[in-house]
């Protein structure tokens, strides 16, 4: 539900509203609007309450939700949530680019991967320190060392970093260092850690299940939301198919409907959607054509010594190709790059 205040209703009058939601064990999150203050009420709410409510002074009217998600719900916040990264914006109408190394997996190679990333326009820099593997055996990431040279990299270039918390126990010392939390495909529907992630008031880049619908995925966002954490970063990375050719199938059609779902932003993440790099520039460009508000990418300096998703990581130099190639694209739909690219230096 949403409570709509009158225009010019004074502070005591907001108070009243919110005190009275905290008496009936709601929570009411408000929503400054150009013109008016709207109230979203969260919990379980009983059929009288609407008309309760506007009886209250300084309460216009009340509106019932429809969708089971309502915070990120477009019904609740009819205007695109821009999420501000110490200046770096995602969902202002731009393309954000957040790129980096799967893992990370020396100083070397983050330093060298980060100064290509910002060289080429990225606005961001990814890279995993905890890594979530199929395989235990497999190469699971620096941990701490590895949020270390994450904040080294952010200290040379001025790049923001992006990196998965896998874990409750690990959420402080990854928001200690971190700029934006990831939650992984595997940990999408994991609401003790989104609830956990909410609470450090960091932004959250929430990806899509790999076997989640838009409907799963929008109340795994509601669970950050309802804590009071309003910066959710939407990432669509596929979905689980029939089809093997690929490691995933990229679900394009939830880029649009999300947009009209939803007021958050959503950025695509071509490279874990496909596996192949070859694939990750052409399916780049068709995520920002149908409106995707950013990219996550991964990019390698030796791909072909990668230890973790080679295969799906770009080189430099296809990284640059592909930032030419979407900055057309973001033009030609009256978008512009988050970050205009910067002279080739590295
Ligand atoms: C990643 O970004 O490296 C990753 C593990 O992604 P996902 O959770 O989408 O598989
Ligand atoms: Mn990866």
């Amino acid at each position: 539900m949403m409570v709509v205040m009158k225009a010019g209703h004074t502070k005591e009058e907001f108070d009243g509203v919110m005190r009275r939601l905290e008496e009936v064990g709601l929570s009411g999150h408000p929503i400054e609007g150009a013109e008016r203050t709207v109230i979203g009420v969260v919990g379980i709410v009983y059929p009288e309450l609407g008309d309760d409510l506007e009886t209250m002074p300084g309460v216009e009217n009340t509106v019932r939700i429809s969708s089971p998600y309502k915070l990120c719900s477009r019904e609740f916040k009819p205007a695109d949530t821009v999420v501000d990264i110490n200046g770096t914006l995602i969902g202002a109408g731009t393309v954000t680019v957040i790129a980096g190394p799967c893992a990370i997996e020396s100083e070397e190679q983050l330093m060298t991967t980060a100064r290509a990333v910002k060289a080429r326009g990225g606005s961001m820099l990814r890279g995993g320190a905890f890594k979530p593997r199929t395989s235990p055996y497999s190469f699971r990431g620096l941990e701490e060392q590895g949020l270390k040279l994450l904040a080294q990299a952010r200290e040379e270039t001025g790049l923001p970093v992006c990196t998965e918390v896998m874990s409750e126990a690990t959420v402080e010392v990854v928001a200690k260092y971190a700029d934006v939390l990831q939650i992984g495909t595997r940990n999408a529907q994991n609401f003790f850690l989104l609830e956990e992630v909410a609470i450090t008031g960091k932004p959250v880049l929430l990806k899509r299940g790999m076997s989640s619908s838009v409907m799963d995925w929008l109340l795994a966002a509601e669970y950050i939301l309802a804590k009071g954490n309003r910066n959710v970063i939407l990432c669509e990375r596929g979905i689980r198919t029939f089809e093997t050719a690929t490691r995933n199938t990229m679900d394009i059609n939830a880029i649009p409907l999300v947009k009209e779902l939803s007021h958050l932003p959503i950025v695509a993440d071509p490279s874990h959607g496909t596996g192949k790099w070859h694939l990750v520039e052409p399916v780049s460009l068709g995520m920002v054509a149908a409106g995707a508000d950013g990219l996550i990418l991964e990019v390698h300096p030796s791909p072909e010594h990668a230890l973790s998703d080679g295969a799906q990581s770009l080189t430099f130099e296809s990284l640059g190709s592909l930032m030419e190639h979407t900055a057309t694209i973001a033009h030609a739909i009256g978008k512009r790059m988050e970050r205009e690219a910067a002279q080739v230096t590295a």
